[in-house]
């Protein structure tokens, strides 16, 4: 169940149907003020909407009162041990409060905390990690670890509750990625409260990334979750925000910035594709615009799956195309590829359509069905993906109830056409 219940923090909404929140956390010293404020930016440069500060002494809460005013997004003091912190964390201006009910030194505690939060009108988040749950729960976590994170939970959610304070968010964190994910269905299904998610000690940036992309993706889909952090074993927070804009993208939870698809390559490749993709990779970086860009390794398939895609380049040995909503727009040679293609994204954004020579677009539709022609026996595995959809559905890819065949004898009357791949969400219209 997603989460009813809202909170803010700072400007941003969390819970109650609010875009879900990415939140990274500083890896500096706090009390490092110009370090800590760098890697502050970072994050918000890169779509940070929260940033998470450790305060672990007092230096720290010094250091907090000055980076709550100079933050471009809101700041939560994370705490742990140390009430006092939370309590001077508040006065320093913090946006949100981190803490874990069980390691702060007992209810009475928690109750200054929620007392002093309350009148300040500053929310928490109350969280309970698999390394460290209260004594009473061992027996149960050794027989159950994802009952007894649920209980930790929902008990530190009934003594806020009796603290009368319900500004708060949860959150259960664990190395596990199964666990995270059966917890926070659990808990989901038993408070209303916004949802933290994470999975903790996530790993490298590559095994961190997959380990978050499983566990949060998964939970996220089932629309469980208001916000998230992904772990990484990274000094560059950043990182950990583009991971995170990565999973809502491909969720469809949130737009941001230009997606770059691409086919896997095969042996028909005709070009340098690794270093094309990367190229386009980089220069897209600087783009804020949410544009679909498609790179095709060979021009066999037409612009087939890729015809949804707002701009795209199919290459061939010595020319290639480039298309734009299904449409070719014109031929350039191949070692002009990306470079024109940046021509004519950057003109389509600044005309907010895409203009169309049709004598050129006419040039490039005959090269591309002259190669498709030539190719036509060709089972490619676009072709392959496409047949299995047509045979799935009971059609022979052109909408055709299908006659009883094997895919030798129907593969050739499968195009890659919009009935298979129905041209969605274009954002420019085509002239
Ligand atoms: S056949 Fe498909 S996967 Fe292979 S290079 Fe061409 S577009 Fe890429």
């Amino acid at each position: 169940m997603a989460s009813r219940r809202q909170i803010w923090v700072g400007g941003v909404p969390i819970g109650g149907g609010a875009p879900v929140a990415v939140q990274s956390m500083t890896k500096t010293e706090t009390a490092d003020f110009d370090a800590t404020m760098k890697q502050i930016r970072d994050i918000a440069d890169a779509g940070g909407d929260l940033v998470r500060c450790a305060v672990p002494r007092e230096k720290d809460v010094d250091a907090l009162k000055r980076i709550v005013v100079e933050s471009p997004i809101p700041v939560i003091a994370d705490i742990h041990f140390n009430y006092t912190l939370a309590l001077k964390a508040i006065d320093a201006g913090a946006h949100c409060i981190r803490l874990n009910p069980g390691n702060i030194g007992g209810p009475d505690k928690v109750a200054q905390v929620a007392e002093k939060a309350k009148a300040a009108g500053v929310p928490m988040r109350i969280g309970v990690n698999s390394g460290s749950l209260p004594k009473h729960l061992h027996e149960l976590e050794r027989e159950n670890s994802v009952e007894a994170l649920v209980q930790a939970a929902v008990e530190f959610v009934e003594l806020m509750e009796r603290l009368d304070f319900e500004n708060f968010k949860v959150s259960i964190k664990s190395t596990s990625v199964p666990n995270t994910i059966a917890s926070n269905r659990l808990l989901s299904e038993k408070i209303d409260y916004p949802l933290h998610l994470g999975i903790t000690e996530a790993g490298t940036k590559w095994s961190g990334s997959l380990k978050s992309a499983v566990g949060l993706g998964t939970l996220l889909a089932d629309g469980i979750g208001d916000t998230i952090r992904i772990s990484l074993s990274t000094f560059h927070a950043e990182e950990e925000v583009n991971v995170a804009w990565e999973i809502l993208k491909a969720l469809k939870l949130r737009e941001r910035g230009p997606v770059l698809i691409a086919c896997p390559t095969c042996g028909r490749l005709q070009f340098d594709m690794d270093t094309v993709v990367t190229e386009i990779e980089q220069r897209l970086e600087s783009y804020e615009q949410p544009i679909e860009v498609a790179v095709l390794g060979c021009a066999v398939n037409g612009i087939g799956e890729a015809s949804h895609a707002d701009f795209g380049i199919t290459g061939a040995k010595n020319e290639g195309l480039i298309f734009a909503g299904g449409k070719p727009l014109r031929k350039v040679p191949t070692e002009r590829l990306v470079d024109e293609l940046f021509v004519e994204i950057d003109r389509s954004l600044d005309l907010g359509r895409t203009e169309v020579d049709e004598g050129k677009s006419a040039e490039g539709a005959e090269w591309l069905a002259k190669i498709e022609e030539e190719n036509a026996d060709d089972l490619t595995p676009e072709r392959l993906a496409a047949l299995e959809a047509a045979n799935a559905d009971g059609t022979n890819g052109n909408g055709e109830v299908k006659p009883a065949m094997g895919i030798g004898a129907g593969y050739k009357r499968v195009r890659l056409d919009e009935e298979l791949s129905p041209t969605a969400g274009r954002r420019f219209t085509r002239s």
